[in-house]
Formats: structure tokens, sequence, C-alpha cells
């Protein structure tokens, strides 16, 4: 009875293609769009260089692959939060700049600067150790300063700031190359507290240019993606691109730039269709009752996933390119859909369903829709999508590269 092609099935015209290797349920990352999205930036910013965030395994999207992409179209230099993110682009032969931004804790320090990481300092008592362990591996230990200007996160408050600098800059195994600071509301619909950030930050720069004397300035940078579409950038040298770099919003007010869209969809196929009659229930705690008779299908695809169980009962799908209703809780590893009445009859196993992450929300939920659905950001679906899904790299719609289990394969496409 499957005499439709799968391609009209797709609301995705940039791929018509399907993995015929793994499980059914997996993530696309267009590359296409990773590239479009730092040039997009990097029009914006200009000259200002695109550092690009790929902590927490590029939110969710695979760090190796997002990284090199970036790197390609231009990113200067990649930033993670942890030492073993770091360590792990060092494995897979990136040899650009990686800054880590969180606080390293004592133990990781000796690594960091083995695999030739640039730290985050923010404190006095953390130059001695640094340099110890930056001499320990024979190297000299890369270190940003982190000035604390109103996140009350990491950092060195602004009037010990230029201080910390000075240890650093004497201290034998350290060099201090950067600076920086970061927004706690420059995605809100107010900037001024934003630009008050900016203001700090700047009374502490023209000390540290000050005392660079001849050696040359540490590179300077404040923006996150909001802060990158929003603010000026004169005088700045690079600035911080995390969500953007996937098509995603800091917040549903801030608009992608031109030429910005996601770079990631999960897909699926229907593993079992069923009828149900009235009365009948579906999944735990029998959430939802049939109301008549309708037609459901079975997504192999749950929370252990990504598939967040908030959404039970609230989200949906994109099945034939219409929006199929998740009916009762979402499991594990499986969700039941309903299949809306037009298409009831021609619904059959192994029909391919888009899941989340399309840019259409007419047609399926966003990354963005599925956070709202769910009560969180889009920041936290992206991170939460699942190792144990499979992330199938395209470039012009087609495979270049598997994530399968934690290891990376490129794919010849035959
Ligand atoms: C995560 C992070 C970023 C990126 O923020 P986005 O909002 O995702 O662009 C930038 N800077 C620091 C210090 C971060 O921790």
């Amino acid at each position: 009875m499957r005499d439709r092609s799968i391609r009209e099935w797709d609301d995705r015209p940039e791929t018509d293609w399907w993995p015929d290797v793994g499980r059914d349920t997996h993530a696309t990352i267009d590359l296409d769009a990773i590239a479009g999205n730092v040039a997009a930036v990097r029009r914006r910013a200009g000259p200002a260089q695109v550092i690009a965030v790929v902590k927490a395994n590029a939110y969710g999207h695979g760090a190796v692959m997002v990284g090199r992409a970036a790197l390609d179209a231009g990113a200067g230099m990649l930033a993670v939060a942890t030492v073993d993110e770091g360590v792990e682009l060092r494995e897979s032969g990136i040899t650009a700049p990686v800054l880590v931004m969180s606080a390293a804790g004592p133990h990781e320090v000796r690594d960091a600067f083995d695999a030739g990481l640039t730290l985050t300092l923010a404190d006095a008592g953390q130059v001695g150790p640094a340099a110890a362990a930056a001499r320990g591996v024979g190297r000299v230990g890369e270190v940003h300063l982190k000035v604390e200007t109103g996140m009350n996160r990491y950092g060195a408050p602004v009037d010990a700031a230029v201080g910390v600098a000075a240890t650093i800059r004497t201290a034998d195994g350290l060099r201090l190359t950067g600076a920086y600071t970061h927004f706690a509301d420059a995605d809100g619909r107010d900037l001024t507290f934003t630009q008050e950030q900016v203001e700090r930050f700047g009374a502490v720069r023209r000390q540290l240019v000050s005392a660079s004397g001849d050696e040359p300035a540490p590179m300077f940078h404040l923006s996150n993606t909001a802060g990158s579409f929003r603010l000026d950038h004169v005088g700045v040298d690079a600035v911080r691109l995390g969500i953007g770099l996937y098509g995603l919003r800091p917040d549903d007010s801030v608009p992608l730039l031109d030429g910005m869209r996601p770079a990631l969809a999960i897909r699926t196929r229907v593993a079992q269709v069923r009828r149900l009659s009235a009365g009948d229930t579906v999944s735990y705690g029998r959430t939802y009752t049939a109301s008549g008779p309708e037609t459901v299908a079975l997504l192999p695809i749950g929370y252990a996933d990504g598939l967040r169980r908030a959404v039970s009962g609230t989200g949906w799908v994109n099945l034939h390119g219409q929006p199929a209703p998740v009916r009762g809780r979402v499991c594990m590893d499986q969700v039941v859909v309903g299949v809306p009445v037009g298409i009831a009859d021609g619904v059959a196993a192994g029909d391919p369903v888009t899941v989340f992450g399309a840019d259409r929300e007419d047609i399926a939920p966003s990354i963005e829709g599925v956070g709202r659905l769910a009560g969180t950001i889009g920041y936290e679906i992206a991170t939460g999508i699942a190792s144990r899904v499979p992330r199938w790299y395209l470039r012009d719609g087609r495979p270049v590269a598997l994530l399968r289990s934690g290891r990376l394969t490129d794919v010849i496409d035959g």
C-alpha cells in the first residue's frame, strides 16, 4: 500500500536523505547551516572575530564536527566549559585556540596546559598553581582573565581585576592573552544593565591596555549570542557565539540575523500503527482516553533520547507534513502520537517523522518551541539530546559523517 515516496513525506526540502544504517531515531546536523550562521555573525560583528562556543558537546550537536565546521567558516577560536571538552577537541586533531571558560579545578590545570588549552583565571590565588602546572608540562600556559561586571558568577571583581592581571603577567610560565566578561541580560528587552556592564568592563580594559606597555594588549571579548546581535562591537576583538551558532535564538524576542537557520532536526520513523476505540487509554497512568475511533502511531523515541516527558499531552510531531499530537505520557524510549484524521489510512510503519527542530513552527516544533512546551529554554532541550541518538552530519543535504555511540566516522556516500 505504500506507493508514496519518502521524499513526498519530508517537510525539509533541503534534504530528502534518510539514513539506512542504525537507529531510525536520529539527529541531522546541517553543517551548511552552521557555516552560514558563523558567516552571518561575522558580517554583523566584524572585524571582531567569532569564538564558536562548543561546550556541552556543541549544545548537543557534537563538538568535533561543529568545531571543524565553525573554524572552516572563519571562526578564530573555540570555547568550551570543561578541560575534558577541550581535550576531546585536541584529540580529534583540532589545533586552533581553545578557551576553557569555567573555573578549572586544581586537578585539571595540568591536563589543560598539556593539551595547549587556554584557561580562564579570575583570582590571584589561582595564578601560582597554574604557573607551576604550566612549567611542569614544559609549556607557556595561555590565560584569559574573567572580569565580573554584574552576572555575579565566575570572575574577578572590577576593582581587583587589574591586580590579578599583573600577577598573571609576572608569573613565570603564564601568558595573559585575553580578558573578558559575560552579560547577565543581553537577551532582555531593556539593555540598560548590559550597557552598564559594557562600561564597567571598559574601565578595566583601559587600565589593562595601558599596563601592557610595549607588549601586545590581550584580546577583549564581551558578547554572547544576544550581545553579538544587538550591540556595537567597536574596539572589541571577539564575540562568543553559542546558541546562535546552532541557528537558535537566545530568547523568542531576539530574532536571528539574515542568513541564519537551525542546524539540527530530530527525526524517526513510525514503528507501529494501531486503531483505538472510544474509551481506550494510552501509555502510563492512562492520561489520554480516545473519545472515538482513532489511529495512533508508535515512535521509537522517548525522554531518554531527549524528548522531554513534560511534552506529554501537549507536544506534537510532523507526520506526513501534518501536526500529530502526543497522546498520553512520553515514556523512556517510546511515545505514541495521534494520526490526523485526513491521513489515517495512509500511515504505515516506516513512515518518516520529524519530531522537533524543524524551522517551521506550523509543521513541527522548533527546539525553542519544545522548550516552551516543556517549561524550559531551547538551550536545555538541545543539550539534553542523548548520546544514544546518532548524529548524522550533512553537507549539501548529503551525509558526510556519523557520530554514533561516541564514535565519529566519515560517511562515504554511495
Ligand atoms: C555559554 C557561554 C556563552 C555562549 O552563550 P550563548 O547565549 O549561547 O551565545 C558565552 N560566554 C560564556 C562565558 C558562556 O558561558
